[in-house]
């Protein structure tokens, strides 16, 4: 049976929205009511410390102010370690997650004694040094293979807007981690559970996330999970050409005019500009636009 159509908006409550993250707000928004489908927030809360305190309230005040109420009780993942720790009991029975006792250290050093020197986003590319056992030092960390015979190592799969993409894990990324050395989960293995536990089949997220779809792909394999269409929309930048955070002046989306925010947004994602009188029936407008500027996949 074909699931329902369900979209989502999965911000990470480190800031208030600006106009970055509200461009994915509104894309993710139009493209599920374009489908008819169920549109859900998910408050990606796992990393506690980066979190301020009241900051998920704050985000959905500011989206229900936006006219962007979401159709179920969000979902905040700092609720949900038990479902993460289910699915990495799964995995591990599986074969696919290991202990790893190395530090960031033993790590370069490892890669530097290897000379691989290579990163990735500054990120090491672990040399799969505790895929054999722990010969008797502490685990830290839980990673997932990423080859294995039978299975190969690359990933393929097609965006909606970036077309087809490929990567190998096991050479561009290396054994990826499950739960940090700190208990923290990672995103990956945490965005994998909450999109099937959320039903959700279109996935749109910034430009930036696209590099860690072949990870999610990969885990949804692995865990028996159905794998949604991906669309990534182009980032809004900031004036330092990076893309618009707090770090270089993004502003918190002013409440008094929220059309006008919402319209920048939609400038920012292509959309034909719209009158309208209020922000309900500017979205509602929106809608058409949206299904012909970027057809469901
Ligand atoms: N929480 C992530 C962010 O705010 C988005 C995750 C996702 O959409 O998959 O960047």
């Amino acid at each position: 049976m074909a699931l329902e159509p369900a979209g989502r908006f999965a911000p990470s409550p480190t800031g208030p929205l600006h106009l970055g993250s509200l461009a994915t707000a509104l894309a993710s928004w139009l493209d599920a009511r374009a489908m008819g489908a169920r549109w859900l927030v998910r408050l990606e809360d796992v990393d506690g410390p980066r979190c301020p305190h009241g900051m998920s309230e704050h985000i959905l005040h500011q989206l229900a102010a936006l006219g962007l109420q979401p159709d179920q009780e969000p979902l905040r993942q700092s609720t949900h370690g038990h479902a993460y720790q289910q699915a990495l009991a799964l995995l591990q029975q599986a074969g696919w997650a290991y202990r790893c006792a190395c530090t960031r250290r033993e790590v370069d050093d490892t890669l530097q004694g290897l000379g691989l020197v290579h990163q990735r986003h500054g990120e090491r590319i672990y040399p799969g040094t505790c895929r054999a056992g722990l010969h008797g030092r502490t685990a830290r960390a839980w990673r997932c293979l990423t080859e294995r015979p039978g299975h190969g190592s690359t990933v393929q799969w097609t965006d909606r807007l970036l077309g087809t993409q490929s990567q190998d894990l096991a050479r561009e990324v290396g054994d990826f981690v499950l739960r940090r050395a700190d208990g923290i989960w990672a995103y990956q293995l945490a965005v994998v559970v909450d999109d099937a536990h959320q039903g959700i089949t279109h996935v749109v997220r910034g430009a930036d996330l696209a590099d860690n779809t072949a990870r999610q792909i990969w885990l949804q394999r692995a865990l028996g999970l159905p794998t949604p269409s991906y669309l990534h929309v182009p980032l809004v930048m900031g004036t330092d050409g990076h893309k618009l955070s707090k770090q270089n002046g993004a502003q918190s989306i002013d409440l008094h005019q929220p059309l006008l925010a919402l319209k920048q947004a939609a400038l920012h994602l292509g959309l034909p500009a719209v009158a309208g009188q209020d922000a309900t029936s500017w979205l509602r407008a929106n809608v058409p636009l949206w299904a012909r500027l970027c057809p469901a996949g």
